[in-house]
């Protein structure tokens, strides 16, 4: 990490909007804080950072963005324990990320001691929206967008990274029914699925509400060439577990490697679950189900953590999952969440205190 410390300028906001807002019935990404973080991209260099009021911004209509689409974000949440103490999860993770989709999408790295102080800063002084107990958190939305006018197809030379926060409540997802792609496709190799880039999402939604018209409400997705092989969810990396072992699409071109994947994958592993990272056949699935052998399906992702499947539909057939006691599901998110809150010893140097 580097060592310097980017001294922001701040323009406090003159009253807080938090006495408006209802705590208990928070709708994801609905609400933002009193605060945001703009740092402006020019002539070949990312000016100082500000923090200022949360405010809507102006763009010229031809900025880059809203024509090819420069636009790449992350998902993060801080945590506060019962101590009051505030708590990043992996943010160095998050960081690297961010500036792996910003050289996919040709957009300038964000340099790492912007990333840190703005997110610092913000923290606290936005540390009344971030209330204690498991489940609630603070998301934490920093993105970069082509800020520079013109419609000529080709990189910008202007953006802006920011950093937007919005209270969250523990995410209940209720029943999770998947639909497995059979025609259309999220990512293909040489593509950018591996980015957290913001065409990604618009180019799923259609599906996404076609398979909404059957009853599901998300999609996994299928490798593009076969469609037999299932790969991650719109938001979410996918764990099946198959008798005792749990199974993953391995990351690369095509699937985002999440923060909650990898984590999962080293708690799961270090209490003796076996955890094979290769591709997963839509058929080996199938036959599983048949055989009882299939016993859990679940998403992984910051918002949601683990968000356990109940069943998935493929080529005009419906399965269901058993409904079991204790799942690996409920143990992980527990075991993950205590980290994240402070609960619970931190072995892997996880928590990061703000
Ligand atoms: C953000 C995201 C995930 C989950 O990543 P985390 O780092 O665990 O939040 C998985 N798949 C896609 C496509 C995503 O955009």
């Amino acid at each position: 990490m580097e060592t310097t410390i980017h001294k922001i300028e701040v323009e406090q906001a003159k009253k807080s909007k938090i006495n408006q807002v209802d705590f208990d019935n928070l709708s994801f990404g609905d609400v933002f804080t009193d605060h945001m973080m703009v740092c402006d991209f020019r002539n070949g260099v990312w000016e100082t950072p500000k923090i200022i009021p949360y405010q809507p911004i102006t763009l010229e209509p031809s900025a880059r963005v809203f024509h090819y689409g420069q636009a790449i974000f992350e998902g993060m949440k801080a945590y506060k324990d019962d101590q009051d103490k505030v708590w990043l999860f992996r943010p160095e993770d998050n960081f690297k990320r961010l500036n792996t989709s910003c050289v996919r999408m040709a957009m300038p790295e964000v340099p790492e001691g912007y990333f840190f102080e703005g997110l610092k800063t913000l923290l606290q002084l936005e540390d009344a929206w971030i209330k204690p107990g498991l489940g609630n958190s603070l998301y934490l939305r920093p993105f970069v967008i082509a800020s520079q006018a013109g419609i000529i197809a080709s990189p910008a030379t202007e953006y802006k990274f920011m950093i937007i926060c919005s209270p969250a409540q523990a995410y209940y997802g209720g029943e999770v029914r998947v639909k497995i792609a059979e025609k259309y496709s999220r990512a293909a190799d040489g593509g950018f699925g591996f980015a957290k880039a913001a065409g990604n999402y618009a180019g799923q939604f259609y599906p996404t509400q076609l398979a909404q018209k059957e009853g599901f409400q998300q999609v996994v997705w299928t490798d593009a060439n076969t469609h037999e092989y299932i790969e991650e969810a719109g938001t979410m990396n996918v764990f099946v577990r198959i008798d005792d072992t749990l199974y993953t699409s391995p990351t690369g071109d095509r699937i985002l490697d999440g923060v909650t994947r990898k984590s999962v994958i080293t708690l799961a592993k270090d209490q003796g679950i076996t955890v094979v990272e290769r591709p997963v056949k839509v058929a080996e699935l199938i036959d599983a189900q048949r055989t009882g052998a299939l016993k859990e399906m679940f998403g992984s992702g910051t918002a949601a953590v683990i968000s356990p499947i109940s069943g998935f539909g493929y080529k005009g057939e419906k399965y269901e999952l058993p409904k079991l006691e204790s799942s690996y599901a409920s143990r992980l998110k527990k075991q993950l969440t205590d980290i994240q809150y402070n609960a619970a010893e931190d072995r892997y140097g996880w928590r990061y205190g703000v």
